[in-house]
């Protein structure tokens, strides 16, 4: 095994150079020979994917992904590097239960190929079958009564209620994957007046809450979205319970007044629990999610009603005849052409979103005439490892943690709304900061252990050791720490007023730090809703038969999401554009 990862490490370094050598690609070949490597952030580390490949052919696919945990990234990287040679092309199922690692190999598969001059569109297009052969994509025409487009956190609650009800439905997925941007959702869930609060002492109100998702909007959400979002939270957490997702540890989040957001127990991120817990129940349920299938055309009869939609598979091209539809295919943030049609200022930004988040749910309902709302507001998280686009969670920071600049010195209350620390990191030297952290809090906060793992942490036995790494002079970042002690044993931040994520101090060495800078996050803005998932129109009316919920809408987040909003939104309004779409057909 040794042996193999270091071939792999050694190719991987031989074929940075030779990618660096490649010349253009002839027109007929689809490759130009060689071998070609690049790496992807894994569930715990990047993994890394060498490909040979000569004029026409895939020759060769090794993965190394020994970082991960054993059996998911042995039986990910054995089954994908075969499925990538049958297939000739990256774009292949994930594995399932390694979702994550499969993620991360097929976006390395992609990239190497890339390197090696292929258009990844075509070797889609030339697809083989498992024997090889060259597939023909078939027109191919399907009947349902419902299609849900997406199988993120939206997708997949609506599917849920849709299959326990007992309908006839097809949910598409354009990834080899499932999962989306929910998938990267590392803190919990927001939820007022819950069992689990009760349990837990935490005084509530769905009002509170309400009122807080506005304030932390700016004050442009829809309230009366808002406001279903707020009083259905508590009953969403119960029916996650009731399919084994439950979330019960409850702390702070950015601009909540009290401890509202609910989170796995385990303290694992929210986002691939939840994808796992759904994905599990769908199997269950024995609904089969069409994989690398992408939803192109939504299409309405005379009357301007939706009676189907286009679709783009494997193997095939389908029509398929449906009364309703529900876009849950995600916001923007991948799509950097859209976000810098609505924000030119945002060229250039990382990204932490999935690849299948390109805002084609919004571009197919405009077609129809849909109204969008809010479009031009698009999130940064102000926590971003730039190298890897990997989001420091929140609760680094709701568990106690710190931001310093290169000075060592604190500049902004780390626990204001997401906008307002990202605008104050933007505002420092170089554009940067580092979140600092003890070995009580890593002890406590099992996403930390990510981190480490993929190496984006700096460590040293005193504070002093982790500022010389970070060419920090010793005693201003020593200072800081020092003062932020006195703060949490006086509960008073006399420098810049934080009031939450004070219960532990940072005294248990060794001391971590973390290089971030803002990303892009969440594109707030979307598809326009009524209160019952409805797509309305730019005259204000329903679209009948269309329906819309997660991240593809606007309106819930208004000028800046909250920590904890969006897992809510989408369990919320993914469940109730199911409840529309099965009264609609009724
Ligand atoms: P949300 O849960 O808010 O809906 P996610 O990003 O978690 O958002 O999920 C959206 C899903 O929709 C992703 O898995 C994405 O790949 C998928 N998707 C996006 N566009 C299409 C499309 N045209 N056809 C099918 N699936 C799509």
């Amino acid at each position: 095994m040794k042996k193999l990862v270091c071939l792999i490490l050694s190719l991987f370094l031989l074929c940075s150079v030779t990618a660096a050598f490649a010349e253009a690609q002839p027109v007929e070949a689809l490759f130009v020979p060689g071998v070609y490597g690049a790496q992807a952030q894994g569930l715990f580390v990047p993994v890394k994917v060498v490909i040979t490949v000569s004029e026409t052919e895939i020759l060769n696919v090794l993965i190394d992904a020994t970082g991960e945990t054993p059996e998911l990234g042995g039986t990910a990287a054995s089954k994908l590097s075969e499925a990538i040679l049958a297939a000739q092309t990256p774009n292949v199922d994930a594995v399932s239960g390694a979702t994550v690692t499969s993620n991360a190999i097929i976006k390395a598969a992609t990239e190497a190929l890339t390197l090696a001059g292929a258009d990844i569109a075509q070797l889609d297009a030339l697809r083989r079958d498992a024997g090889g052969k060259d597939i023909v994509k078939e027109a191919k025409e399907l009947e349902t009564e419902i299609v849900v487009v997406g199988a993120g956190g939206a997708g997949m609650a609506a599917a849920i209620m849709l299959q326990q009800a007992g309908k006839d439905f097809l949910i598409l997925e354009k990834m080899p994957y499932v999962g989306g941007n929910t998938t990267k959702a590392t803190g919990g869930m927001n939820a007022a007046e819950t069992h689990y609060q009760k349990e837990q002492g935490i005084e509530d109100s769905t009002a509170l809450f309400a009122a807080d998702t506005m304030k932390g909007g700016h004050a442009l959400n829809d309230p009366e979205l808002v406001a279903v979002m707020a009083n259905s939270s508590a009953e969403a957490i119960d029916w996650l319970d009731s399919i084994g997702a439950e979330l019960p540890k409850i702390s702070f989040s950015g601009g909540a007044s009290v401890n509202r957001i609910h989170a796995p127990e385990d303290g694992s991120g929210v986002g691939s629990f939840l994808v796992d817990r759904f994905s599990a129940k769908l199997a269950d349920l024995g609904v089969d999610v069409m994989l690398n299938t992408k939803a192109t055309e939504l299409l309405t009869d005379a009357d301007g009603k939706i009676c189907g939609l286009k679709a783009e598979g494997e193997d095939a091209y389908y029509t398929i005849s449906c009364k309703a539809v529900i876009l849950a295919c995600g916001g923007f943030g991948a799509n950097e052409d859209m976000y810098t049609q609505y924000r030119p200022d945002l060229k250039g930004t990382v990204t932490t979103n999935a690849p299948g988040a390109t805002g084609d749910g919004i571009v197919m309902a405009q077609k129809l005439g849909a109204d969008l709302v809010d479009i031009e507001q698009i999130q940064l998280h102000p926590t971003v490892e730039q190298s890897t686009s990997m989001l420091i969670t929140e609760s680094v920071r709701g568990d106690g943690a710190i931001l310093v600049n290169q000075k060592g010195e604190r500049f902004v209350n780390e626990l204001l709304t997401r906008d307002a620390v990202s605008a104050a990191e933007l505002e420092q030297e170089g554009q940067y900061a580092y979140i600092i952290f003890d070995q009580n809090l890593r002890d406590h906060l099992k996403a930390i252990e990510k981190y480490v793992k993929a190496n984006l942490t700096v460590q040293a036995d005193t504070i002093e050791g982790v500022a010389e790494q970070l060419g920090i002079d010793p005693a201003v970042l020593a200072k800081t720490l020092a003062d932020w002690n006195e703060i949490v044993r006086n509960q008073r931040d006399t420098q810049f007023g934080r009031t939450t994520g004070m219960n532990a101090d940072l005294t248990t060495p060794p001391y971590y730090a973390i290089k971030i800078a803002p990303g892009i996050h969440h594109t707030m803005g979307g598809i326009k809703i009524d209160t019952a998932a409805q797509v309305i129109n730019t005259e204000g009316q329903p679209i009948p038969g269309l329906f819309a919920a997660g991240e593809v809408v606007g309106g819930v987040h208004g000028g800046n999401r909250l920590g904890g909003n969006a897992v809510a939104d989408i369990v919320i309004f993914g469940r109730i554009a199911a409840q529309s779409a099965l009264d609609y057909i009724k």
